[in-house]
C-alpha cells in the first residue's frame, strides 16, 4: 500500500522552505494525515508513505491500493497521480479536503472517497477493499470520541528529511468563519484526547520540536493548563495556533512559556472591522486589545506568527499597507499574508459561486499568492502587485531590523530551546555568518550586530537569536524567488484578469 501526500507547483513563503533548506532538511514538517492514516490501517499491509514534498515516488512501484490525501493547491497532481496508479490496476482511495468537498470531480480520478475525518471510515473502506465490495464514498457525520489516538506511524517517514513533528490534541471548532473548513469537517463541538495519551505520543515521537496543529489550542484553558503541566517534564520546544485572548490568563501564558512554546500563530486575518464581520469572524477585536495582549505573550517571550487576509468585498489595496503599518507598529517580524481563496466547501466558496466570481484557474494556483476570485474593489493584477510589493516590504532587511530591534531589547526572550546537533550547530552558525557578516547590505549587518550584543549580553538566548536571523533570512530568500518568477506569475495573473467586480457588474 502507499500513502501519498503529492506536491505542490507553487509554494508561498510561509511554507518555511526556505529555513528548511538551511538545516539541512527538505520540510520543516510535513501535515499529520499520512502517519495518522497509516496509524489506522490493519497490520497486514505493508505500508509505505510519500509525502512528494520529502522524498519521490518510486518509478517501479507497483501497489496494490493508494490513498492519496488531497488539499485544493496538490488537486491537480493527485488527480494525475490517481489516474497513474488506476492505468496501474491499483485501487485508488482518496482522502483530504478538496476530495471530501468534490467528490463528483475526485471520483473521476479513483475509485473511492474518504470524506472528513478518516477513523472507522478508512479501516471500514480497506474491508470492503479486502471483500470485493469497495463503495464510492465513505461519509458520516458521525464523530468519533477522539479521547484517545493510535500514535501516528513516524517510523515510515524519512525523518531525515524534516525538522519537528505535527501533534493535535483535539478537534472542532466552535466558531464559524465563512473562510474556513474546520468546523465544517470536524464540527462546532470540541473534542479533547485524554492527557496521558497525548503524553504518550509525545515521549514516542522522533523530534523534540513540535508544532500543535490544533487550530485554537488554548480555546479551552482549563483543558490547556492541564496540558502545559503534563508536558513541562518533557523538556520540548514547540509552536501552536491560538487566539490572542490566550494573553487574558497570565497563568496559562506562564505555563505555556514554561513548556516551551516559542511561537504561536495568531489569524488575526483582518484590521477591516467590516471584513471581519463580512467573514463572520466576530471574536476579533482590535484596538487596545490588540496592543495589551501582543505586549504581554512578547513579555512571556513567546513570538507571535500574525496571519492576515486581503481579498474580502470591503478590502481595498489600502488593507496592505493598513497590515504593514499595524505589524511595525506592534514589532510583529513574522507575518503570514494571504489573498483571499475560496476552497470547496466554505461559504466563501459558496458565495463566489453563487455570484459568479470563482475565477476559472486551475485550484492549485490556491496558495495564498495568486488571486483565485473576482475581488470586489480590486483587479486580479492590481491586488497581485500590491500583494508583492507588500510582503517584499515586510521582509526587506531594513523592516526586519527595526522590529527585531523593538521586539528584542527588553530581554524577554532568554529561555534556551530544545537540543540541536553539534553538527546542525556548526551549520546554522555559518550560515549566519556568510549571509550576515559576509555581505554588503548593512541592514544585515546592523541586525547582526545588535543580535550578537543582546547574545553576548545574556538578552536573548542564542538558539532565539539565531533562530531570528536565519527564519527571517529564509523568507527573505523565498520572497527573492518570487521575484525572479514575476514575469511567469503576472503572465497567469493577467491571463485571467477581467477587472475589479463592482467595475464589471457596474459596466454590465
Ligand atoms: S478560522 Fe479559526 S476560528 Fe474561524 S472557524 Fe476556522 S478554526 Fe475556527
Amino acid at each position: 500500500m502507499y500513502l501519498i501526500s503529492p506536491r505542490q507547483r507553487f509554494i508561498n513563503y510561509p511554507a518555511h522552505s526556505e529555513m528548511a533548506r538551511m538545516f539541512g532538511k527538505h520540510r520543516l514538517m510535513i501535515p499529520l494525515a499520512l502517519p495518522t492514516v497509516a496509524a489506522l490501517t490493519p497490520g497486514h499491509y505493508d505500508i509505505r508513505i510519500f509525502d512528494e514534498e520529502i522524498e519521490a515516488l518510486p518509478k517501479h512501484g507497483k501497489p496494490d491500493i493508494v490513498g492519496i490525501t488531497t488539499l485544493a493547491a496538490t488537486s491537480t497532481r493527485a488527480f494525475e497521480l490517481g489516474d497513474k496508479f488506476k492505468g496501474m490496476g491499483a485501487t485508488v482511495v482518496f482522502g483530504g479536503p478538496y476530495a471530501s468537498f468534490m467528490q463528483e470531480e475526485t471520483l473521476m480520478h479513483g475509485d473511492a472517497v474518504v470524506a472528513g475525518e478518516a477513523e472507522g471510515k478508512w479501516e471500514k473502506c480497506l474491508e470492503d477493499f479486502e471483500n470485493g465490495r469497495l463503495q464510492p464514498v465513505y461519509e458520516t457525520t458521525d464523530y468519533i470520541s477522539y479521547k484517545s489516538q493510535k500514535p501516528p506511524r513516524w517510523d515510515l517517514v524519512n525523518m531525515n528529511r524534516i525538522f519537528q513533528v505535527a501533534i493535535q490534541v483535539s478537534r472542532g471548532c466552535p466558531f464559524n468563519c465563512d473562510f474556513c473548513l474546520v468546523s465544517r469537517t470536524f464540527g462546532q463541538k470540541m473534542r479533547y484526547r485524554d492527557i496521558d495519551n497525548v503524553v504518550e505520543e509525545i515521549k514516542a515521537a522522533p523530534s523534540s520540536y513540535f508544532f500543535f496543529v490544533d487550530d485554537n489550542l488554548t480555546i479551552n484553558k482549563k483543558y490547556a493548563k492541564e496540558l502545559m503541566k503534563a508536558i513541562i517534564p518533557l523538556k520540548i520546544s514547540w509552536g501552536c495556533m491560538c487566539s490572542l485572548d490566550v494573553a487574558t490568563d497570565d497563568e496559562l501564558l506562564n505555563l505555556m512559556a514554561e513548556a516551551g512554546c516559542f511561537n504561536i500563530l495568531v489569524g488575526f486575518e483582518s484590521l477591516n472591522p467590516e471584513s471581519l464581520n463580512e467573514s463572520h469572524k466576530l471574536h476579533n477585536r482590535g484596538g487596545k486589545i490588540y496592543q495589551e495582549a501582543i505586549s504581554k505573550i512578547h513579555a512571556a517571550g513567546i513570538q507571535i506568527n500574525a496571519s492576515f487576509v486581503v481579498g474580502f468585498d470591503n478590502d481595498n489595496l489600502d488593507e496592505f499597507d493598513r497590515i504593514f503599518d499595524f505589524t511595525l507598529e506592534h514589532h510583529l517580524p513574522n507575518v503570514n499574508l494571504h489573498l483571499l481563496n475560496a476552497p470547496p466547501g466554505t461559504e466563501t466558496h459558496k458565495k463566489f459561486k453563487k455570484e459568479g466570481r470563482l475565477l476559472s484557474c486551475d485550484p492549485e494556483l490556491g496558495v495564498g499568492h495568486f488571486p483565485t476570485l473576482h475581488y470586489m474593489n480590486m483587479s486580479q493584477i492590481a491586488i497581485f502587485d500590491k500583494y508583492m510589493e507588500t510582503i517584499a516590504r515586510l521582509y526587506s532587511f531594513d523592516t526586519i531590523r527595526i522590529k527585531g530591534e523593538a521586539l528584542f531589547s527588553n530581554g524577554a526572550f532568554t529561555r534556551q530551546g530544545g537540543e540541536i546537533s553539534v553538527f546542525m550547530k556548526a551549520r546554522l552558525s555559518w550560515i549566519t555568518f556568510r549571509e550576515f557578516v559576509l555581505t554588503a547590505d548593512p541592514d544585515r549587518k546592523k541586525l547582526f550586530t545588535f543580535i550578537l550584543k543582546l547574545i553576548l549580553t545574556k538578552r536573548i538566548s542564542i538558539d532565539k537569536g539565531l533562530g531570528f536571523l536565519l527564519s527571517m533570512l529564509g523568507y527573505h530568500r523565498h520572497i527573492q524567488d518570487h521575484k525572479r518568477h514575476m514575469e511567469e506569475y503576472r503572465k497567469i495573473v493577467l491571463s485571467q484578469d477581467k477587472g475589479a467586480w463592482k467595475e464589471l457588474t457596474i459596466n454590465n
